[in-house]
């Protein structure tokens, strides 16, 4: 048997396998089947590339997007990985000369997507060719059960058929037991060896902030992740527009991507991410499937996603370096109507129920005042035991609520009193006692309301009666009179002599930093290694130079966590330089001295 651990680091740039990676390798290696289920950023290539090296033959990967398959074959060639993919963007000379290397024996894993597989004389080719293994990647794709199914995946039902004597690993970051059963069935490996590692991304945060001011507070979450990635994702192609021109004219790089925008210019403002010329994009969920984008720091889910599976694998896109990342989701409550009212008009009773219920899982997690993180592992049949994840909202107790229910019947008291006809910002200075002409005009100086509020300021009763609307206490009119009247809710609740409501503290409104300040704003990676951000921002500028020559995405280079740990040791030599985790000989051979240049310069 190889030296596994050393051709980890060889060709890697790793010091240790990562749990499971090994036993799966071993797997796979004795020739036999296995799924693989590891979240996102866990290290799944690795279970298969490195096996590629090992086997003296071909290893033939099926992946959905031909986006990510460049990607990937990037990546491998980057680290040493003689690699190739055949997809439909080839030019035919580019398609010639990868099957004469294929037929050559000069290609050691091949990436090709399940439309390809399915043509019959495509896999005429394969039979032609000495294969080892074939790597099934997103096989939660060939599931009805999944979030993305695809039909083409189904044909690799034929992979068993017609290639009965290799191994298939296939590998998914996001699959119930359901999901999990489905794959082994339609793949045809039911004695698969099922390697299942935990869900847990301890390095991301998730929380969910209340979408009140969403667009003040989405400010601020970018601000702090200044000039570092980051994706929003929107609820229409509409919002995605919006918010990103609303960014731009804050001074902010951002750039939308949806379904509904020129082929041309959406794949360049994906590829413009992908490069670092682009820091934000705001997304439909259609967006993140084809990337493998190792540091974005922050994904915010500006409006509810539609099921946990679909928000656990779009905040899974966050932080695959394993640096800290922060997950945030806006809920209100109004966001549940708006998909009500798309899940009212499906037809198909069955499909109706299963939306119903995604929906009302989705609310419950946003709702929810224990830890998200034990939740979110319980959804995907994990326990977790500790009593404080120390990365959720609730469990970092940031949320803190009051006491709501005098101040809301005052607002009651105050909408009652004046008969329902007038806008928050009339009633919220009748609570303040505010001295002004329309007040006295109106003689609301004399109500019972009039000056009752002395605890809360403007900005606070204005976000409570929007918690009194999102909740159906109150009603607001549409329209060009926003007036507000009571609900049943709100007359029932004003009835009451012992009522009870409490609310998440009143914010105090996101300020809106100025374009100046932002500038002067660098944030600093949260890592446990100490280092100079003046070595680490030339390391960066060293790497988008690198990945501009190369033509590949600077995080192909080298990723943040690497360049961190380049600036905590300063290796200044090339066996130094070897030892920092990402970096294997044939990186350091090509960029190495790049590198060690800069570092002795620093000391
Ligand atoms: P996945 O495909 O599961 O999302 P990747 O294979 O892209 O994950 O790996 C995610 C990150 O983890 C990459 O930056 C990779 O270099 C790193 N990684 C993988 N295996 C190891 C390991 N054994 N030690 C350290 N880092 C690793
Ligand atoms: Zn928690």
């Amino acid at each position: 048997m190889p030296q596994l651990p050393s051709l980890l680091k060889k060709y890697f740039g790793h010091s240790e396998f990562r749990p499971l990676q090994e036993e799966i390798i071993r797997q796979i290696l004795a020739g036999n089947d296995a799924l693989v289920l590891m979240p996102t950023g866990g290290g799944k290539s690795v279970c298969y590339q490195l096996p590629a090296l090992v086997f003296d033959g071909l290893t033939v990967v099926i992946s959905p997007l031909i986006s990510l398959m460049k990607d990937q074959v990037d990546a491998a060639l980057s680290n040493g990985i003689p690699a190739a993919c055949l997809n439909s963007t080839l030019t035919q000379e580019e398609s010639e000369r990868i099957i004469r290397d294929l037929r050559d024996g000069l290609i050691k894993l091949l990436y090709c997507a399940p439309e390809r597989f399915a043509l019959p004389q495509f896999r005429e080719f394969l039979r032609t060719l000495p294969i080892k293994l074939f790597a099934v990647d997103e096989a939660h794709c060939i599931s009805e059960w999944g979030h993305d199914f695809r039909a083409d995946y189904r044909t690799l039902s034929l992979l068993k058929e017609e290639f009965p004597k290799l191994p298939v690993v296939a590998l998914t970051a996001t699959a119930t037991g359901q999901v999990a059963d489905d794959i082994v069935e339609q793949l045809g490996i039911p004695n698969a060896k099922r390697f299942v590692s935990s869900s847990n991304r301890q390095n991301l945060t998730y929380r969910v902030e209340r979408k009140t001011n969403a667009f003040n507070k989405l400010v601020h979450w970018v601000t702090k992740f200044k000039g570092e990635s980051v994706i929003v994702y929107c609820f229409s192609k509409k919002e995605t527009d919006k918010i990103a021109e609303q960014l731009c004219a804050l001074g902010f790089n951002a750039r939308p991507y949806h379904a509904g925008m020129k082929p041309e210019k959406r794949a360049r403002n994906q590829s413009d991410f992908i490069n670092d010329k682009v820091d934000i994009i705001t997304a439909t969920i259609a967006f993140g499937m084809g990337i493998d984008k190792s540091d974005v720091r922050l994904v915010v889910h500006y409006s509810l996603p539609k099921t946990i599976e679909g928000y656990f694998q779009e905040t899974g896109r966050a932080g695959r370096d394993g640096l800290e990342s922060e997950c945030v989701l806006f809920y209100g409550p109004g966001d549940q109507f708006n998909q009500k009212y798309f899940i009212q008009q499906i037809q198909d009773p069955y499909q109706q129920d299963k939306r119903y219920e995604q929906l009302n899982q989705m609310v419950s997690y946003c709702e929810l005042k224990k830890c998200r993180r034990k939740q979110l592992l319980n959804y995907f049949g994990e326990s977790f035991e500790q009593d404080n994840c120390q990365g959720c909202d609730v469990c970092l107790n940031t949320q803190t609520s009051f006491n709501a229910a005098e101040v809301s019947q005052k607002v009651f008291v105050a909408i009652h009193e004046t008969g329902g006809r007038f806008g928050a910002s009339h009633i919220i200075n009748i609570l303040l006692g505010k001295n002004l002409k329309k007040i006295r005009d109106l003689s609301h100086n004399k109500l019972v309301s009039y000056g009752a509020v002395i605890d809360f300021n403007k900005d606070h009763l204005a976000q409570i009666i929007a918690t009194l609307v999102e909740e159906n206490y109150l009603k607001k009119e549409t329209g060009m009179y926003p007036t507000l009247s009571l609900t049943h809710k709100g007359v029932t609740f004003l009835d009451n002599a012992t009522p009870e409501l409490t609310m998440d503290e009143p914010e105090t409104e996101a300020e809106i930093p100025q374009p100046k300040a932002r500038a002067a704003t660098k944030t600093k990676l949260k890592s446990k290694l100490s280092y100079n951000q003046d070595l680490f921002e030339e390391f960066r500028t060293l790497r988008k130079h690198l990945a501009i020559k190369n033509n590949v995405p600077p995080y192909i280079i080298a990723s943040d966590k690497t360049l961190i740990e380049l600036a905590h040791f300063l290796p200044v030599t090339t066996a130094q330089l070897i030892n920092i985790n990402g970096i294997g000989e044939v990186k350091a051979q090509r960029y190495g001295r790049e590198f060690i240049e800069i570092i002795k310069e620093y000391a």
